[in-house]
């Protein structure tokens, strides 16, 4: 892997490395206690997370311990996925329960899985979810966040709902990036045609940069290049995050550079220093100008805080 190169990563697209098994996960199937939680996050009012686990595994996963309720260690984290089999019923009776006024607040699906990770095509439970959604005609906004293009499927329903946009992660063009990092992930280069079908469809939608990954500091170009392919996909807002190495993630994060040359992980290093975001920040807001591109909350948020973590997680289960 060479961050100073455009081409990142050593294996063949599709080819599974950092010690990973390859095998599928099986799912363990559950009965939820509750399903919408209050978020703490700012643009957030209640979540959604139909499962408990993300069998995408990306490395650089923050909520890589949100499965300790069930005594899962974050080296676990893509290898483990817990299916809340009664999501779609425990939706309809919150739901039926929630008042007037509440449902004018913001929902995402999802903050800490991907609502549209390969099992949704056998278990449907974020389009049951939808489904119930639209059954209240559930006013304020539902928000979706996702790596897949299985969220296609449900285009139907989203165009149905008063107000829903779908947020795609897009951290990269190159693919060989994506497979190192997002590692059983749908590869960029399919998110972005995601993008396109769904501003074809007419859905509103948003693109989620991050984590920033830290050779964009000296390769801009490819930060241009990603924010050009995005415009063409049909966005004009993204959400930019900087790169969390907090010390439960960095035992993922080290697994994966273990086997990179020193200036990979030295590159990594240095973006957990203030000058390293600094550098990023004046990059960002120079192509974003470049680009046409709106900034949601005006910067590239940078969760390196307890607090935040704890909200967002408590949030989530
Ligand atoms: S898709 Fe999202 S929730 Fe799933 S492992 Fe990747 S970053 Fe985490």
């Amino acid at each position: 892997m060479d961050v100073g190169s455009v081409v990142i990563g050593q294996p063949a697209l599709g080819q599974l490395k950092n010690g990973r098994k390859e095998a599928l996960v099986e799912p363990v199937e559950i009965q939820a206690k509750t399903l919408i939680q209050k978020s703490k996050t700012p643009s957030n009012d209640y979540v959604i997370n139909p499962y408990t686990g993300c069998v995408l595994g990306c490395a650089y996963c923050f909520a890589s311990f949100a499965g300790r309720q069930f005594g899962r260690s974050v080296k676990e984290w893509g290898d483990y996925l817990y299916v809340k089999k009664n999501a779609v019923e425990l939706a309809r009776e919150e739901l039926a329960k929630m008042p007037e006024h509440k449902r004018r607040g913001t929902m995402l699906l999802s903050s800490v899985t991907d609502p549209y990770q390969g099992h949704e095509t056998k278990y449907r439970l974020t389009r049951g979810i939808l489904r119930e959604l639209k059954r209240v005609e559930y006013p304020g906004l539902v928000r979706i966040l996702t790596k897949s293009p299985v969220v296609t499927r449900d285009i139907d329903l989203l165009t149905s709902l008063p107000r829903a946009e779908v947020g795609i992660t897009v951290t990269t063009t190159d693919d060989k990036v994506s497979r190192w990092l997002e590692v059983r992930a749908p590869l960029a280069s399919r998110r972005l045609r995601t993008l396109a079908e769904l501003t074809e469809a007419g859905i509103p939608t948003y693109a989620f940069v991050g984590p920033l990954l830290p050779h964009f500091a000296t390769q801009p170009e490819l930060l241009d290049d990603l924010f050009g392919r995005l415009v063409d996909a049909g966005v004009s807002e993204v959400f930019m995050e900087h790169i969390n190495l907090k010390r439960y993630i960095r035992e993922r994060m080290d697994q994966v550079l273990a086997g990179e040359r020193e200036d990979v992980r030295e590159a990594y290093l240095q973006a957990r220093t203030k000058e390293h975001r600094a550098q990023l920040d004046a990059i960002v807001a120079e192509l974003l100008g470049r680009h046409g591109l709106r900034l949601r909350f005006e910067e590239v948020v940078h969760h390196d805080d307890n607090d935040v973590l704890r909200q967002r997680l408590a949030s989530s289960t």
